[in-house]
């Protein structure tokens, strides 16, 4: 066992910014943080962007954004200054950013050189492809090994041909026992591992030439990463012990996956809307969603991903919901930060005692590597959306107000600009009570944006039933669309436009024509403000849309269910 409480832990979080962060990741950086901050340690962000093709500023940015906003903080890594307008990160042992440290892993690469433990390798692609066959050939995994040494001669006779040499690791043929703190030990067999690369042609180190070098030079104690990094440890162990570095504690944590047992992976979103559209029977992409070359190449190749805007459009043509996959996507989606950390962190961890609901601050002080479990989480989203809906059901009407202000500030300006300031608060305090999301008092009430020239009706049994269309009513019964009308005219006539002034018209009107049951009244009311059955209270529902506004609705409402009797 080792002596993992002994130390003030120095963990970090290491991703490579190419996409966006994935749950799998923002899980990791959880736990890291987690440990490190409930034994006095501390937590750094380093970016690992030496594949120069993959790795771009924008996603970078994208993951400090999206880890800041989870609650998780830095005490070293990339400066970022969060929304509240404080720093976070810096440090003294930076750059915190791989591609701007290459003087420092080019000493260790010479060091290793200088000792005989790396060697520079001058073969070409097509001379590797050769080694390959070979040792397919003989039916045996191909392992680079040591070719001899190379002449100066030979080496001018490479320069002067315009090949440029890796380096490579000249790695030691000993059996390697990786110690894994969640997984258990494993040991490799001599030979297993071959002279794999430290320094690419174009100068660059490889992933596990700058994880080895920074993971010593930034102190860190203790390394949680995703468990596809279980077997390169073993090529990290080797290298520290050349280097004479100390060696971290491991814990690689299992995937999450979906509840079918898939990968949760960003295909997911493609896969949805192929689906859709296949069902639909779509040839070409709905205007205003993908271009005509897009969706070619997208329709013809499974392996072809649109873009997460061109995505999100043709989510909305083809009525559909995507899967949430990156935190980006649950923040749109309109979860709770500290709801998604704690459903994350029960995604391979638990604290015991049947104890579920927890924040970070919590996480922080129970987390530990021995209740850290070895085999794949499910990703529950029903019970990730019943988390979300009891975390706003119990929210103060303002926290959920200023929240939900915050969210439509990002992602639903439109609703901001229409509404107003007055009429978005009262929007807010009519949808708390059936809000399951930051996002459902606006994803379920997009009726208040539209034209009043153009708003849809549905048509479904719903609706037909609520209005009396197609049913004979009981003798002498008005139907809802004769309430409708009766009130279209009532409604034309109150000039403080409020919710009690209605709702007291309205009532008095139910009271002489529809045997006091209100609901005959409101639902076709409903229906001709909103254009369905379903709106927040109905009395709020008439004061959002607005005076004139309603009664231009209900007259079209009124027009359509003649045209459909
Ligand atoms: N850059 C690596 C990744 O994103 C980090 C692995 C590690 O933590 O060592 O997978």
């Amino acid at each position: 066992m080792s002596t993992t409480t002994e130390v003030r832990p120095v963990t970090r979080f290491a991703p490579s910014p190419s996409g966006h962060l994935h749950v799998g990741g923002a899980r990791t950086a959880l736990f890291s943080w987690a440990f490190a901050k409930g034994r006095g340690g501390s937590f750094i962000i380093r970016i690992e962007d030496t594949d120069q093709k993959r790795s771009s500023d924008a996603a970078s940015v994208g993951f400090l954004k999206d880890l800041e906003w989870l609650g998780i903080r830095w005490e070293e890594g990339p400066e970022y200054v969060a929304p509240d307008g404080s720093t976070v990160g810096g440090g003294p042992n930076g750059s915190y950013f791989q591609s701007e440290r290459l003087e420092v892993y080019n000493r260790y690469c010479q060091k290793l050189i200088a000792e005989g433990k790396a060697y520079e390798a001058w073969d070409s692609a097509e001379e590797l492809d050769a080694l390959r066959k070979d040792a397919m050939s003989r039916k045996e995994a191909f392992r680079y090994r040591f070719r001899g040494e190379v002449s100066d001669a030979q080496r001018a006779q490479f320069i002067a041909e315009g090949r440029q040499p890796v380096v490579r690791f000249r790695t030691p043929q000993v059996a390697i026992t990786i110690n894994d703190e969640v997984l258990g030990d494993a040991t490799l067999p001599a030979g297993e591992v071959d002279d794999f690369v430290i320094r690419k042609k174009d100068g660059f180190p490889t992933y596990h030439f700058a994880v080895v070098v920074d993971d010593e030079l930034m102190g860190v104690t203790h390394v949680l990463r995703a468990q596809e990094h279980f077997t390169n440890t073993a090529k990290h162990m080797v290298l520290q012990d050349a280097l004479g570095f100390r060696r971290p504690t491991y814990g690689h944590l299992s995937i999450i996956k979906n509840p079918d047992d898939s990968k949760m992976s960003k295909r997911d979103k493609d896969k949805v809307l192929r689906k859709a559209v296949k069902e639909r029977g779509w040839t070409a992409p709905p205007a205003g969603t993908v271009s005509a070359e897009e969706w070619t190449k997208w329709i013809t190749d499974d392996n072809v991903q649109l873009d997460l805007e061109g995505a999100i459009r043709m989510a909305e043509a083809l009525k559909v919901t995507l899967p949430e996959i990156n935190v980006d996507d649950f923040r749109r989606s309109g979860y709770l930060p500290e709801v998604l950390c704690n459903f994350l962190a029960l995604n391979g961890w638990s604290p015991g005692h049947d104890i579920e609901k927890f924040d970070n601050e919590f996480l922080k002080q129970r987390f530990g590597l021995d209740r850290v479990m070895k085999t794949p989480a499910k990703f529950d989203r029903v019970k990730l959306l019943a988390f979300n809906t009891d975390a706003i059901t119990g929210m103060a009407p303002v926290d959920f107000a200023r929240r939900c202000l915050e969210h439509a500030k990002q992602f639903r300006p439109d609703y901001l600009a229409k509404l107003g300031e007055a009429k978005f608060a009262l929007l807010m305090t009519a949808c708390q009570e059936r809000s399951k999301t930051l996002d459902d008092p606006f994803k379920s009430n997009a009726f208040l944006l539209a034209a009043d020239a153009s708003m849809p009706f549905v048509d479904d049994k719903n609706v037909r039933k609520a209005l009396g269309i197609g049913a004979a009513p009981a003798d002498g019964a008005k139907t809802g669309l004769d309430h409708l009308r009766a009130m279209r005219g009532i409604l034309g006539g109150i000039g403080d436009w409020t919710q009690h002034a209605i709702e007291a018209a309205a009532n008095a009107y139910a009271a002489e024509h529809a045997a006091g049951k209100i609901g005959s009244v409101a639902q076709p009311l409903r229906i001709g403000v909103s254009g369905s059955t379903v709106s927040p209270p109905i009395w709020d529902t008439l004061v959002l849309v607005g005076k004139a506004s309603a009664l231009m609705r209900i007259d079209r409402c009124i027009a359509w269910a003649e045209s459909l009797a």
